[in-house]
């Protein structure tokens, strides 16, 4: 960990917890993770994505409740392939992230974008690289712990780890992401195209990270985040939503490795959340004593900047204590923050 310096990040912080100035009103948006600008959902219908498509209170890393209590997200296809599957995970398909995890790429178009291996062959090229550099980086902190993960991200590689897929409503679309609607095709698409278990077997791994990559321009509203499993969920899948371009900014990899971190059941640290019991203090805590978590900031704090070439973040001891990878955090307990599901 590095050591902890006032830094014009925390000043700025500082100063905004004292006026009382969100991020949101600070013009800054290279200064914020991928997916923290996310507005209340305006209607206040209590809906499966709440106030946010998963991401911005951080409900998306567990108990949204709509999931569990009968609302149309349970069973929508009939009888649960894996609740009583010899497959099923307690965790969804990231499990534990000391272990083999592979990355499925899913190449997403619709009747607004797609991907095109000639005119995209630069982007693609860096998605492969941030990919590559989000696994290292998460390979390295998990050997801080004492414990070994690899990451098998390369879907040039190991074309089984590509696959494409055709939407018909528009990716770009917030709401067809903030209500959810987006989860349903892609749990089905996966349900019907992709063998979890053969390729697991095959890469001999233990969790699988399903990453949708949509081709997005500076035009693109809908924000990076991810749709992880949690108890009362009809599918297992932990599925990440990769807006290439998010905030006009294209996505570094540590966006990749924040989303990814989620996948483990990790919460944001820059959102309130019921299920986590992150209030406003904690919030202000993490911004004054945790501010390069990884969790709360995808921006290097040496430029102010994404770092495309590597990842300059932190993995402190809450978001290691939520992906399972210690047992206890002093600061979980002093803030009386929910127990990790790895716990559970
Ligand atoms: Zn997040």
């Amino acid at each position: 960990m590095k050591k902890q310096t006032y830094n014009l990040f925390t000043i700025i912080v500082m100063i905004a917890a004292v006026l009382r100035i969100t991020f949101m009103t600070i013009s800054i948006p290279s200064l914020i993770f991928s997916d923290l600008l996310v507005e209340p959902d305006p209607t206040g219908i209590a809906n499966n994505t709440t106030t946010d498509p998963s991401y911005g209170t951080g409900n998306n890393t567990t108990t949204d409740p709509s999931y569990g209590t009968g609302n149309n997200y349970l069973d929508p296809f009939g009888d649960n392939p894996f609740w009583n599957s010899s497959n099923y995970f307690p965790h969804g398909s990231a499990g534990e992230i000391d272990g083999t995890t592979i990355v499925v790429s899913i190449f997403a178009s619709d009747p607004y974008s797609d991907w095109d291996s000639s005119r995209d062959a630069k982007t693609i090229a860096n998605i492969k690289k941030y990919l590559s550099i989000a696994g290292d980086y998460l390979e390295d902190v998990v050997s801080d712990y004492g414990k070994t993960a690899t990451f098998i991200t390369d879907f040039e590689a190991n074309p089984d780890l590509r696959y494409d897929m055709y939407f018909e409503d528009q990716l770009t679309d917030p709401d067809y992401l903030d209500y959810g609607d987006i989860d349903y095709d892609v749990w089905e698409y996966i349900y019907d195209n992709i063998d979890q278990s053969e390729l697991m077997t095959e890469f001999n791994a233990d969790n699988v990270i399903y990453m949708v990559m949509v081709n997005s321009d500076e035009s693109n509203e809908a924000i990076t985040c991810t749709r992880n499993w949690y108890d009362g969920m009809p599918y297992e899948y932990e599925i990440i939503y990769l807006y290439n371009i998010d905030y006009e900014e294209v996505n570094c990899p540590a966006v990749y490795a924040h989303e990814m971190l989620h996948a483990f059941g990790a919460p944001d640290l820059y959102a309130e959340s019921e299920d986590f019991r992150i209030d406003e203090d904690f919030l202000s805590y993490v911004e004054e004593n945790m501010y390069n978590d990884i969790m709360l900031t995808c921006t290097d704090l040496s430029s102010y900047e994404y770092n495309y070439r590597n990842v300059t973040n932190e993995v402190g001891e809450v978001t290691a204590y939520y992906v399972g990878l210690t047992d206890h955090s002093d600061i979980v307990d002093e803030w009386n923050l929910r127990e990790s599901e790895h716990l559970e």
